[in-house]
């Protein structure tokens, strides 16, 4: 097999599926789907009792099939995959070899992109076990390039980074600095990001002003503003608006239970958040002052102590999602989805710091996990976000700080 050179985060190197112990394992609560060429070897399975049961079991997709999406696995009475064995091992894996599983299971938590001739293989944070080893390190999260062989066959996106003016031939400039930035320790989390919002205004301005020639310029501008410190006048004076803040995040909570079903950690999560906060009295100045109440006592704490975690989750969404290069969103937009997903964290923690009294950092990383498998996979859901941030018609990058900041 050819070697490929193939760049990823250090903690890939550690990972490894914890199969049986898995506390929330991705066999359940979620739609499976099987690609073309999976389901023909399915067809053809010999061993006539397994192929009744793959019969039974995997449906052809009716709505918006395609190669990869092209049939279902069918859950059973635990919504979990009907090959999933009572040890929490894949019966597929078992009885028929690796080679039998569909892309989507052969693949998981992993992400492929391709930025020219390069692989890049990042974790999905909404495995228990990627989640841990990303974002429990203390240290800035490292990158390297190695060569390999892997045959990864799902592939998220690609990147050209070859043609001139366009935005993609300021991919490794952008995705530089940013990631530097969002690892300058020197500035506080809160800091960084609102620093990230500004860059990513003026990055908008000049994309859809086709003005791509000005792009190094803004950055080197940026990284001597930054060195200089010349925006703490700035941060110093951003505003503080915490009921804002609450309505817009019970907002965006109450549209994901409308959006697709709630797997059962999500939904004791929100349970505790609903208690942490006192959602049921229905007293928005009592929840108000819990939410207060929750930005002092439980979320400072995080920030002091944990903000590695938070800083971790970041850099690895800006590496996996291609960050400000997705496809079909601004650069704008991207940036309001990443602070309305940080935004929806900070949210759980503090309820079920509220409820539960402290947040260590395995709880931290919990909920983390818990929300990256319930909200990021859910891409309608993801876009309702930014049309809700921009249904309200004010300016979004004020928006976006009062929900960093509050
Ligand atoms: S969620 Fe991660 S650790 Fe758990 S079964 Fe899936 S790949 Fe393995």
């Amino acid at each position: 097999m050819m070697q490929q050179k193939t760049m990823l985060p250090q903690y890939m190197r550690q990972f490894a599926c914890t199969g049986t112990a898995c506390e929330d394992t991705c066999c359940r609560s979620w739609a499976i789907f099987i690609d073309k060429s999976t389901y023909k070897n399915y067809q053809k399975v010999s061993d006539s009792t397994l192929k009744k049961r793959l019969d039974q079991n995997v449906e052809r997709v009716k709505v918006n099939a395609s190669d990869q999406n092209y049939a279902i696995m069918k859950l059973n009475d635990q919504g979990a995959c009907s090959f999933l064995t009572e040890e929490k091992m894949c019966g597929i894996q078992a009885t028929l070899g690796e080679s039998y599983l569909s892309t989507t299971c052969a693949t998981y938590p992993r992400n492929i992109n391709i930025v020219d001739d390069t692989i890049e293989v990042s974790a999905s944070m909404s495995c228990p076990e990627s989640a841990r080893l990303a974002l429990l390190n203390k240290d800035p999260m490292e990158f390297d390039v190695i060569e390999s062989n892997n045959n990864y066959k799902a592939i998220s996106s690609l990147v050209r980074t070859t043609a001139s003016n366009t935005i993609e031939a300021h991919f490794w400039e952008i995705r530089i600095f940013v990631i530097s930035l969002l690892q300058n320790r020197n500035y506080n989390l809160t800091d960084r990001m609102i620093i990230l919002g500004l860059f990513c205004e003026k990055l908008e301005e000049s994309i859809s002003n086709e003005k791509f020639e000005l792009i190094s310029s803004l950055i080197e501008e940026y990284k001597v503003k930054i060195a200089n410190n010349s925006f703490a006048p700035l941060l110093g004076q951003m505003p503080q608006a915490h009921h804002i803040s609450m309505q817009l995040l019970s907002r965006m909570v109450e549209l994901r239970s409308g959006k697709g079903q709630l797997n059962a950690r999500y939904k004791a999560l929100l349970d505790e958040v609903i208690q942490g906060f006192g959602l049921e009295k229905n007293d928005s100045e009592y929840i108000l002052g819990r939410y207060k109440e929750g930005l002092e006592l439980i979320f400072a704490p995080v920030l002091r102590e944990q903000e590695y975690i938070l800083e971790n989750y970041i850099v690895n969404y800006v590496f996996e999602k291609l960050f400000l290069f997705k496809k079909g969103y601004s650069a704008f937009q991207q940036y309001i989805q990443l602070v309305s997903l940080l935004s929806l964290i900070k949210f759980h923690i503090i309820g079920r710091g509220l409820e539960d009294g402290e947040i260590s950092p395995e709880t931290c990383v919990s909920v983390i996990q818990i929300l990256s498998r319930s909200l990021e996979h859910n891409e309608g859901y993801l876009k309702q976000l930014i049309g809700f941030v921009e249904d309200l018609k004010l300016n979004p990058l004020a928006l976006m700080v009062i929900l960093i900041k509050n």
